[in-house]
């Protein structure tokens, strides 16, 4: 039954002068289907050949089944053998099945024969290496597998090689032997006369015209050189691909800083696309608007960084909400969704020369980080292809990761600082009431124990004693309560409520709170400077007044009655505003300007307080102020010479003006509430 020899080595044995020729398998095919066209397109009516095929396994046979079928229908000696896998199996059908063990060295063989009248060929090779296969390089890999053997229109060579093939199937289905017997003596005994014919030449028969052969043959191999091209452009396309999204991966994961992880992303995205504009932003569900802060910009092309995006007002961010995967728009100019040419995303469309639109959301578990948007802007649109989309999903995928891990380094190490606060507190609340609290607290218990002890103590005296007691008592509990709102603040536990707020009233709302605390005849005049219709700010109105009341009370604190203290306010950016409180008193020296900011500074020393106070009060400004990420900061010419403190403030958002006036109303009516 099973035959372990190489029908090649056979073939060799019988003709030594012969000499093989390697095949890649896409030339065997192409060979195979020319030789089996000429049987096809022959007169078969006085022809009927001899053909035999070898297919290594049943699924390469499969794939030739049809054909197979149609070839039957012309002689009655048609032999097709192959490996079975599933349904292949010996029996007569059309033609003859043949079906040979695995074992057989038939299995690493290719073979055809066909002998008619009037020419003979065959094709016997044999595989020769088995290459590994990889799913993505499939295809190119199987049109690589080579295959060693010889082609030949040779009579006498195709006639020995039907002989080996016809007793291999004889010894697989013993019952054909009759059926063999008279092929063999059909097809390989009567040698038509050959005398004038080399041996082992391709077109050795007289009897055959070339070329209807030679055209198939063309047809079939450029057929097979066609597939490899375009396995080979599907490789490189996918290969480039996959090193964009590895180098962006790369790039992304050595950052832990978001902006970083978004700038380099941006770039790479946009260069490996080769898109004529990439943005990606921060973005929540809700919000109004996105600032562009990352894009990646063909030259030629109008930048929009630092410019708000609308995100509520454009149905294309809402489309990707709803629908929580990627859109993409290959020609704006025909989307039913862009019908509308007065609609503001149509004003954007044009003033961004957008053509081709694709917007991939960024998210983790569910949640929106961000979005990716890629623009083409060219004259002619083009079309987002699956695979581009799935890529940039990847991508965006991996740009969530990232932000996920920045984010929770960020709040670890923010967890961190607020653990060293914590401790710095305890610290001080050690410190605190060793030299701060310890002080007031004797002077309390001297005034106390003299009051009790000494009944004779004039009245006058009993009166100093009180007031004094009491002052002190007075000092611990202002202490105290500043103590706790820094500790509060440093701890990260107040509760802020950002609203948009009128920074004159703010101004207002804490010059009546100084009046009203201190003595009018010994404070130094008080000049508010402020010009009308400043825009509205975005802060805590509570906090805000606190840091306003705080500089003002240094100010005056500081400055003698006769000095003046001012209140200025002026635009610095249009984001941002610069509030200024400046007096003409006691000045502070350059080199203490930073530090006047630290917990307990005091310039003369907490012991010598001639003006009072805890020490706190501008460590309490420098932490709020930070809240709404503003700055504070201390300017002096020196001792004597006045000072300056500034600290700036966001202003309300200006893009969302409708929803400013409203806000901006209902904020004055809860303003004269408060007062
Ligand atoms: P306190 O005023 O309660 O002592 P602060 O933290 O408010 O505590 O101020 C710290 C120190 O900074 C003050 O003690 C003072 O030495 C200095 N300082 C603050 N404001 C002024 C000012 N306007 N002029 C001069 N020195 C100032």
């Amino acid at each position: 039954m099973s035959n372990t020899n190489s029908v090649v080595t056979e073939l060799l044995t019988a003709f030594p002068q012969g000499c093989t020729q390697m095949y890649f398998k896409s030339s065997l095919t192409a060979l195979s289907h020319a030789m089996e066209d000429q049987v096809l397109a022959s007169d078969t009516e006085d022809e009927q050949p001899l053909i035999i095929a070898s297919f290594q396994k049943e699924r390469f046979y499969r794939q030739e089944a049809h054909r197979y079928g149609r070839i039957g229908t012309l002689s009655p000696h048609v032999y097709v053998l192959a490996a079975p896998e599933t349904e292949f199996s010996s029996i007569s059908d059309v033609y003859e099945k043949i079906a040979f063990t695995e074992d057989d060295a038939l299995s690493h063989e290719w073979h055809l024969v066909i002998i008619g009248k009037n020419y003979a060929t065959c094709l016997i090779c044999r595989e020769k290496t088995h290459l590994p296969k990889t799913k993505a390089s499939e295809m190119a890999m199987d049109n690589s597998r080579r295959f060693e053997g010889i082609w030949t229109f040779d009579r006498q060579v195709s006639q020995k090689a039907a002989e080996i093939l016809l007793h291999r199937i004889a010894s697989y289905r013993p019952e054909l032997k009759k059926k063999i017997n008279q092929a063999l003596k059909l097809y390989c005994q009567s040698i038509p006369d050959q005398s004038n014919v080399r041996q082992f030449d391709v077109f050795d028969s007289p009897m055959i015209n070339p070329d209807p052969f030679v055209q198939r043959l063309i047809t079939y191999l450029q057929a097979g050189q066609y597939k490899l091209i375009k396995a080979n452009r599907f490789l490189s396309v996918k290969e480039k691909k996959e090193r964009l999204l590895n180098s962006v991966t790369d790039a992304i994961r050595r950052s832990l800083n978001p902006q970083e992880i978004l700038q380099v992303a941006v770039d790479k995205l946009g260069e490996g696309m080769g898109v004529c504009r990439c943005l990606i932003y921060r973005c929540q569900e809700t919000d109004l608007n996105a600032k562009i802060n990352h894009e990646f910009l063909n030259d030629k092309i109008k930048s929009i960084k630092g410019k708000t995006w609308p995100l509520k007002n454009n149905p294309l961010f809402q489309e990707v909400l709803d629908v929580r995967e990627s859109i993409s728009i290959d020609d704006v100019t025909i989307d039913s969704r862009i019908q509308d040419h007065s609609s503001a995303l149509s004003k954007l469309i044009t003033s961004c020369s957008i053509i081709s639109w694709l917007m991939v959301p960024i998210l983790y578990q569910g949640k929106l980080l961000g979005m990716m948007e890629l623009h083409h802007c060219d004259a002619i649109p083009i079309t987002w292809k699956p695979e581009d989309i799935a890529l940039v999903d990847a991508i965006a995928t991996q740009v969530g990761v990232a932000l996920i891990q920045a984010e929770s380094y960020a709040n670890l190490e923010n967890l961190n600082e607020q653990l060293e606060a914590l401790d710095r507190t305890r610290s001080n609340l050690v410190a605190i009431t060793g030299h701060e609290l310890r002080t007031p607290l004797s002077t309390i218990q001297v005034c106390l124990e003299s009051l009790a002890n000494e009944p004779e103590m004039s009245e006058e005296l009993r009166q100093v004693m009180l007031t004094t007691a009491l002052h002190d008592a007075e000092r611990m509990r202002k202490l105290v309560q500043d103590f706790l709102t820094l500790s509060q603040l440093e701890g990260g536990t107040v509760e802020w409520n950002c609203e948009p707020l009128s920074l004159e009233e703010c101004i207002d709302l804490s010059l009546s709170h100084i009046r009203s605390r201190q003595d009018q005849s010994v404070i130094p005049t008080i000049k508010n400077l402020v010009i009308d219709e400043l825009p509205l700010v975005q802060a805590d109105g509570e906090w805000l007044v606190e840091v306003l009341t705080k500089l003002l009370d240094n100010a005056c604190k500081f400055t003698d009655g006769s000095g003046q203290v001012t209140i200025q306010v002026q635009e610095i950016d249009e984001d941002t505003l610069q509030i200024t409180i400046a007096d003409n008193g006691r000045g502070i020296e350059p080199e203490k300007l930073d530090q006047v900011f630290d917990r307990f500074y005091q310039e003369e020393g907490a012991l010598r307080r001639s003006a009072g106070g805890t020490g706190l009060g501008l460590a309490i400004c420098r932490q709020i102020v930070k809240n709404w990420g503003g700055k504070i900061w201390a300017q002096s010419e020196g001792k004597n010479l006045g000072s300056k403190f500034h600290f700036t403030l966001p202003k309300f958002d200006a893009s969302s003006i409708n929803t400013n006036r409203n806000k901006k109303n209902s904020h004055l009516s809860s303003q004269e509430s408060l007062k």
